[in-house]
Order: C-alpha cells, then structure tokens, then sequence
C-alpha cells in the first residue's frame, strides 16, 4: 500500500512509548497553566520574561492592527513590507549593534534559509551536535558536507577544521543549547572560525533578551558584539514573547538573502501588527533590567534549593534547568506524578534528545516566584525518591 510506513512509524512510536499528541493550553502564557479544566504551576514555558500575556504588548498588538492592519498581504519583495517591518528591522539594528537585519516569520524558516542559501555543494557546515533541529534538518537536506563536532568540544572542532579546509565553510552552534541550557564558548568558536577563515553563526534563541546587557545576548555577554560573528539569529517568539524571527550580518549578506533567498522572497511577510508587538517587546526587553534580575534570582534560588534537596541537576545556569531521569517511562511517571501535583513540567525524550537521557525540561520565567520554586522542588524530592 502506497505509504503504508505512516502507520507502522505511528504504531511504532505508541510501542516505545513515545508517542506524541498536542494538548490545549486554555489561558494566556504565564505563571499557570490551564489543561482539561485543571490549573498548574507552568514550568514549560520558553517565555522566559514572562511577556507573552503581558497587558501592554496585547496593547501594542491591538495598536499594530489598527495602524496597519492585521495581516501583510504580500511577500516583502511585493507589497508586505510595511512601515512596522522597517521600523522593527531599525530598532533591532539599534539595541543590538549589528549592520542589518532581514525579517523570517520563524526561526525555523530563517535557519533553513541561510544553510539552504550559503551552503552548496562544495561548502562545509560545521556544526555541535546538539544544535536544533531545524538547523540539523537544514544541513541534512543541504547538498554540502556537514560535519558534526562533540557538544562544546573546542579540541574536537579543531581537529575537524584542522582535518578540513574549505574555502566556504560555516560554524553553527546555539549561544544557549536549548534542552540543556548550557552556554557555548562562544568567544573560543570565534577565535577558531577566524583563524580558519571560516564564518561563524550564532543561534540566539534562548538568549536573547535573558542574556547580556540590555538582553543583547550570549554573543555580548561573552564580552564580545553581535556583529562580530557573521550571523547572528534568534528569534521573536521566546523571551520576546511574540513570534518570528530575524537573521542579522552584514548590509551585503541581508541583500543577498534579498535577493536569493527563497523562504524570505516566497513568503508573506510577518504580520506587521506582530512585527509592531515585537517593538514593544524589544523595547520592554532592553529596558526593564528587573525581569532579567528576577529571573537570576529564581534561578540562583532553584539551583540552591536542588542542591540542598539532593537533586542533581545539568550544568546550567540559565532559565533552561534540565533534570536528566534516563529511560523515557520514568521521565513520562515522573513528570506525571508532577501533574498530579500540580506542576507542568514536561519531560523531553527521544528523538528530540539522545535515547537514554530522556529529562524533566524545567523552564523558570520571571512570572515565578520565589515560594513556586520552593513548591517544586519540595514536590520534585518526594517523587523522585518515590521512583528511585
Ligand atoms: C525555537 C528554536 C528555533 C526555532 O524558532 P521558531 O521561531 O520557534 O521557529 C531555532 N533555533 C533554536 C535553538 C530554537 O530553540
């Protein structure tokens, strides 16, 4: 029968018990969640300042709809670049110091447009082996050769670049790694993208806004600029709360993507009443140090806590805390018998992360307080000491 693998993979997938379904978030983003009726403590959100349900960005969105209206109606090359795209591309250009920006209506677009658009067939993509899939898939699908070097291991790149000189070759890797929330060295990728002559790109997704001053990111926050390495992206739609995405780099490169790049030029351009809500956003986030002050604190507080309670937590000193369980099922009870708690935490398996290291992705945000954690972690001991 003509693609019959869809359900053998479906049935597959319910065997192993890793299946997966969508479940309906009934409230605005924020410190609770609402599922089927039932409130929990939301500890599985990327909205990492707490702005996705904030009063004054659904202000700015209303106000975006009526200056502009809802919807773009056109690709950016046609009609669809509106005021409120070119004055969010300024904006950015100005809170991050970098040349140029060129809008994406997510990062997942954006990070497959500049693989699909920079690498052909004799280039190289370098990239650590944890970076997001949309990175990952884009090399796959890209027609140059893509190596993979060990999760921020500055000696094995070496060797792989050492090993493997290419005129055009590219260096990915996320400024914070998203299911481990760790950061990467990103001023010793820059030292080794330069000596290679190699360029470097920066995925910001879970850095921006919480990271660096003013929110400008693990790039500045490593004591170096946005515009040093060649590409620097992130995305709109997690600590900025919104949604979409942008690529910053030289005047040249964003004329190139104008001009080349097809998920730029064949789709239609971000609503320009989002794009006016991420001007608040950004402007929210570069402004009001207190969230990211909180937020540091939470995370001071949780990291305390755990470790007074015996929980031995990844490495990481972002809003991004992994609790690495093992098997799939476990993570599954646990991270059920945390519901029946009343935590949403969600547990993260394969193949999204490698098989056996399936965890308890716990995200903090500045809509937490400090007596939520204290509840977690209280609850997080006695149910992991239940399934020891
Ligand atoms: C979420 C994420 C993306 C994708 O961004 P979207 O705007 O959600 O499509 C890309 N890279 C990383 C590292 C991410 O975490």
């Amino acid at each position: 029968m003509a693609f019959d693998f869809i359900q053998s993979a479906l049935m597959q997938r319910k065997q192993e018990g890793l299946y997966r379904q969508t479940k309906i978030s009934e409230n605005a983003q924020g410190r609770y969640i609402q599922i089927a009726g039932q409130r929990y403590l939301n500890f599985s959100s990327n909205d990492y300042l707490g702005l996705a349900g904030d009063p004054l960005l659904i202000k700015a969105w209303q106000k975006g709809a009526q200056l502009f209206g809802v919807g773009s109606g056109g690709s950016y090359l046609v009609t669809g670049y509106q005021q409120a795209h070119a004055d969010l591309c300024a904006q950015l250009k100005d809170w991050l110091g970098v040349p140029a920006v060129a809008l994406f209506n997510s990062g997942y677009s954006a990070n497959q447009a500049i693989i699909k658009l920079l690498l052909s067939k004799n280039a190289l993509l370098v990239q650590d082996k944890l970076n997001h899939a949309s990175l990952m898939e884009a090399g796959m699908l890209s027609d140059c050769k893509m190596l993979r070097f060990k999760h921020n291991d500055m000696g094995h790149l070496s060797q792989i670049l050492q090993k493997n000189v290419n005129k055009d070759t590219l260096l990915i890797s996320e400024g914070v790694f998203s299911m481990d929330g760790d950061r990467a060295p990103i001023s010793d990728l820059y030292q080794q993208a330069k000596r290679r002559n190699a360029w470097l790109m920066i995925d910001d997704a879970h850095g921006l806004g919480v990271l660096g001053s003013q929110g400008k990111g693990s790039v500045v926050e490593a004591g170096l600029s946005n515009d040093m390495p060649q590409i620097y992206m992130a995305t709109f739609g997690k600590a900025l709360g919104v949604g979409g995405a942008f690529v910053a780099g030289s005047q040249e490169l964003i004329d190139y993507i104008t001009n080349f790049s097809k998920p730029y030029i064949y789709t239609t351009g971000l609503p320009p009443a989002m794009a006016y809500a991420v001007m608040c956003a950004a402007d929210m986030v570069s402004k009001d140090n207190w969230r990211r002050d909180k937020l540091l604190h939470l995370i001071e507080t949780f990291k305390r806590s755990a470790s007074l309670n015996g929980i031995r937590l990844a490495p990481s000193s972002t809003a991004i805390q992994p609790l690495i369980i093992g098997s799939a099922d476990k993570a599954i009870r646990i991270a059920t018998q945390l519901k029946q708690l009343g935590f949403w935490v969600t547990a993260i398996r394969p193949p999204t992360v490698p098989m056996g290291q399936s965890r308890l992705r716990i995200t903090l945000t500045t809509s937490h307080e400090v007596k939520d954690i204290q509840a977690l972690m209280q609850s997080l001991s006695l149910v992991l000491h239940d399934n020891k």
